[in-house]
């Protein structure tokens, strides 16, 4: 399939076609997937040297990564039940591991792009918002924390006040000004990613759906019309593949997120509105975030269908939160409105493991994924090299296997969202 239509779509950069697999072919390690977790893991085994072979089912960045918000954040999903299960055992160390850990994807980005000159509209800050009074001491609470790892000139605590400055909104109670989180066209980073390890040898493959794979001492992916065989599998699949049901299923549920932009806004307009061209998202569970792109549309994401159903009009669903947020753009028209497809995991810690001896799969980043692919791109590689430190630690969490999912379909999780949610509407 092609790349649906969507703001990244009309903007992309590089319109590079990678061929279809035809035959068979032998590699180090085979890769199920081309979206971030699969080519920024392309990048880096390729740097170290090995051969690699990438299959994706459609076009390079089909999936969330050419769908998403662009907004790279400096948390992982899953925080908090990473910190609850190590802490137990590693207390201040499993806190100090969890927050270097938090921002290694942003350093990998940053010298990705400048290594391989990867245009993708880069900028840098980020205000995460206090949607309610009562989360503004959680908020105080994270900014000491960030000092005190010495983030004093990169975080920094805005009033209600100075945040009413910087948006044009009188939606919220304060927020987090983030200097160090980065905001990004996320597309265009997937394909320059995907060129740098084509550039440094990687088979790079499209319209090569895998249909199977095979574990143990001689590793196989199948496809239509070949066969790669290979040392080790990386399945990065996400959402999108259904592949391993037996070791996966009932472990991440897909959820459809809305995604929409706004016609370019005149400057005086989209500075009005966002003074300090900041990605802005707030404190709810089902959140509201937007940013401004590089011709200046605004980007609107929000509302999440948990069902695992489509969503039929995201433009309806989405306009009146936009409108309510910046009454300013009641008359701006809405230019591409789209969705996708994120993997959502019950405690929200990545799916990372290995199952059959050599298969490693890293899934399920619950919405926060471009940091996120890119720091376990790392770990796996890592784990695939010989290094299990970071693999084992994730590989060790425990998660809640929910049964009967191929006939209860999302129904948990849309049970426990709408419980979420149902608790935010009491408290407002
Ligand atoms: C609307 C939306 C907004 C989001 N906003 C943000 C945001 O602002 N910030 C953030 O950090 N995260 C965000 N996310 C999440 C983020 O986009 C994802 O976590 C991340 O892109 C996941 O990357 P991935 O490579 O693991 O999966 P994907 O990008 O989904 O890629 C998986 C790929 O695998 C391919 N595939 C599947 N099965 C097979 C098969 N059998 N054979 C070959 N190929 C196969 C698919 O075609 C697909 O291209 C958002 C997600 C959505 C949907």
């Amino acid at each position: 399939m092609q790349r649906i239509d969507n703001y990244y779509t009309a903007t992309v950069n590089d319109t590079t076609h990678y061929p279809a697999l035809e035959g068979d072919l032998s590699v180090d390690i085979a890769i199920v997937g081309g979206g971030l977790t699969g080519v920024a893991t392309a990048v880096e085994l390729a740097e170290r040297g090995f051969s690699v072979a990438l299959c994706e089912a459609n076009r390079i960045g089909w999936g969330a990564s050419g769908r998403n918000g662009g907004q790279v954040t400096g948390s992982l999903s899953g925080e908090q039940a990473m910190l609850k299960q190590l802490g137990k055992t590693h207390g201040k160390a499993a806190e100090d591991f969890v927050w270097h850990l938090r921002w290694e994807g942003h350093d990998i980005i940053r010298e990705r792009i400048a290594r391989y000159d990867i245009k993708c509209d880069l900028k840098t800050g980020h205000l995460h918002t206090a949607w309610r009074e009562p989360d503004v001491q959680d908020f105080l609470e994270t900014v000491e924390i960030a000092h005190s790892y010495g983030m004093e000139d990169d975080v920094s605590w805005e009033t209600t006040e100075s945040v009413h400055e910087m948006l044009d909104t009188t939606l919220y109670h304060g927020g987090i000004y983030n200097k160090r989180n980065l905001h990004l066209h996320s597309l265009n980073l997937c394909l320059g990613e995907a060129r740098a390890a084509a550039s440094l040898g990687a088979h790079v493959f499209e319209q090569t759906q895998v249909l199977d794979i095979k574990g143990g001492r001689n590793p196989q992916l199948k496809t239509a019309n070949g066969i790669i065989s290979a040392r080790k599998i990386v399945l990065a699949g996400n959402a999108y593949h259904r592949l391993a049901r037996k070791q996966l299923n009932g472990y991440l549920f897909p959820a459809i997120l809305g995604n929409m932009t706004t016609e370019p806004l005149s400057d005086e307009l989209a500075k009005q509105i966002n003074q300090h061209d900041v990605a802005v998202y707030d404190s709810r569970m089902v959140l509201d975030y937007y940013r401004l792109t590089a011709d200046k549309r605004l980007m609107f994401g929000g509302g999440t269908n948990y069902s695992g159903r489509d969503i039929d009009n995201v433009a309806a669903e989405l306009k009146p939160s936009l409108v309510n947020t910046f009454p300013a753009l009641k008359d701006v028209k809405i230019s591409h409105a789209w969705t996708g497809t994120a993997g959502i995991v019950m405690n929200r810690i990545p799916l990372v493991g290995k199952f059959d001896r050599n298969v490693y799969y890293a899934q399920g980043y619950s919405g926060h994924g471009i940091a996120t692919s890119h720091i376990m791109g790392e770990v796996l590689a890592e784990a695939l090299t010989g290094t299990l430190e970071k693999f084992d630690v994730f590989a060790g969490f425990d998660h809640h296997r929910v049964p009967g999912t191929q006939w209860l379909g999302n129904g948990m999780l849309a049970l426990g969202m709408w419980y979420y949610q149902f608790k935010e509407k009491l408290a407002d």
